[in-house]
């Protein structure tokens, strides 16, 4: 009798979406292992003073697929987290209007430290998941189920990683293999590669998964990039203020300038992480400081104010320019052996302030879907044999999930044209609540 055996999931990726999903399935019975080409980031202190201050709106939505996985996850970000109860709209003339987003029920939205959010995911891992950084997938042999990595042979050459960035600092010692492993400019390729029955792609934006995935079948694919650069700045704590909030901390701030904008969002520490959209051709033209300086002085002379010139335009002149992109993909998923979760399998404009949240989704509907076609977590098959019932199952996973990605994906790039433009119209107010009314 052949005997039964734990299923193997292989993630890739341990950003948010992945951690979640490597704690999702290990609490299914899976065994579970995560390459993530970054640094291990547990136990380092990521509190907004030692890193960039980047942070994201978590919304109902992606606290409810924590909540699915894990309550005590939900409870313990949304008590780090601070509400913002709608937007602060600021005038050039220095006038701030407060839109709320909801104001018969008050709901929110909650600003949280992307670091600590993926620092916390990571931490909540159990010990026999078993977890390599500085392990970077370069392909996967899906006629053979098998991943390849590499990781760097001198520690010297790695680069430093930019956030949201592809950066070749992978590194991988599957198996403990090094031995084996060849010396290719700084990298050692893992010849062996890792079996597994199901890999699950959450390596981001440009993720290595999918382009093994669309050289093995006809997998639909599009990707837009929209004219507008982002550019992160950086808002001090003002001791002079109670928690050190120059601007009111419960509200998303905008400064809304129609073709461009700039956003500010709290930080715990009192500071805010602003962040610039402005068209690449426009940022073209900002090439000396005192361009910049007249730019920013003309169009947000609050900001400017509050965060003083010298350290606006030093962060404007130092921080990358990020490109925004909206990427769609069908199906996410091939045979039993396959499946796109997050930024892998849907990147969106960051306007609606979704696209975290629905790859938390991501890993709420992929679970229901498996309880549903009550996959269990042991099979009998030999290690990469192809499952006809997990087949079944992620087929309708990416049946159900594509149209609704699809919609999200839409209504943010609508939401761009809203929050640099509409919400100075007069009316917009009105309109808002009339329809919530
Ligand atoms: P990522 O966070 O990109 O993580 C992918 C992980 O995979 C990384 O750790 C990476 O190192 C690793 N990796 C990549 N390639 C490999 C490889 N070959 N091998 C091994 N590991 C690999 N969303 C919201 O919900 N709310 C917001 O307010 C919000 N604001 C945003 C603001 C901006 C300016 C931007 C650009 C995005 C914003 N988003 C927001 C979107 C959000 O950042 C992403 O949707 C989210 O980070 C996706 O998570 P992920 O885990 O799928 O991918």
């Amino acid at each position: 009798m052949t005997q039964s055996r734990p299923r193997k999931a292989l993630i890739i990726g341990a950003g948010p979406v992945g951690a979640l999903t490597a704690l999702s399935l290990h609490r299914r019975g899976w065994e579970v292992e995560v390459w993530e080409s970054r640094d291990d980031p547990r136990g380092k202190d990521a509190a907004p003073s030692n890193l960039r201050s980047i942070n994201l709106a978590i919304s109902s939505r992606g606290l409810e697929a924590l909540r699915s996985v894990d309550p005590s996850l939900a409870e313990q970000f949304q008590a780090e987290a601070i509400p913002m109860k709608g937007r602060m709209i600021h005038h050039v003339d220095g006038k701030q209007e407060s839109q709320l987003y909801d104001p018969i029920h008050g709901q929110c939205i909650n600003s949280i430290s992307r670091p600590i959010l993926n620092q916390r995911l990571v931490e909540s891992l159990p010990t026999d998941i078993k977890l390599r950084f500085n392990a970077k997938l370069s392909n996967v042999d899906f006629a053979k189920r098998t991943a390849y990595g590499s990781s760097p042979a001198d520690k010297k050459h790695k680069k430093k990683a930019v956030p949201g960035e592809e950066h070749d600092d992978g590194a991988i010692g599957a198996g403990g293999k090094e031995g084996k492993a060849e010396d290719k400019g700084g990298d050692k390729e893992d010849k062996e590669g890792t079996a597994f029955d199901l890999v699950i792609g959450c390596d981001g934006s440009w993720s290595k998964v999918r382009t093994s995935m669309m050289r093995m079948d006809r997998l639909d694919f599009s990707q837009q990039f929209i004219p507008h650069a982002y550019i992160e700045l950086h808002m001090p704590a003002d001791p002079t203020k109670p928690g050190g909030y120059a601007i009111d901390k419960n509200h998303l701030h905008i400064w809304p300038r129609h073709a461009f904008m700039l956003i500010g969002l709290p930080n715990k520490d009192g500071s805010f992480t602003l962040t610039l959209f402005c068209p690449f051709s426009s940022l073209a033209t900002l090439d000396t400081r005192e361009a910049a300086a007249s730019f920013f002085k003309e169009n947000f002379p609050s900001a400017v104010e509050i965060v003083g010139e010298k350290r606006l335009l030093d962060d404007f002149e130092k921080n990358p320019r990020g490109n925004l992109v909206t990427i769609n993909v069908s199906p996410s998923v091939w045979s039993s052996h396959a499946v796109l979760l997050g930024d892998a399998s849907h990147s969106m404009v960051p306007f609606y302030g979704q696209g975290l949240n629905c790859g938390l989704e991501d890993v709420r509907v992929l679970n229901s879907v498996l309880e549903k076609h009550r996959i269990t977590s042991t099979t009998s098959l030999p290690l990469g044999e192809t499952d006809p019932a997990l087949e079944l199952a992620l087929k309708s996973y990416s049946l159900e999930r594509h149209e609704d990605l699809k919609a999200i994906c839409e209504l943010a790039l609508q939401n761009y044209t809203e929050m640099r433009s509409h919400v100075l119209s007069p009316l917009h107010h009105l309109r808002r609540h009339l329809d919530t009314v």
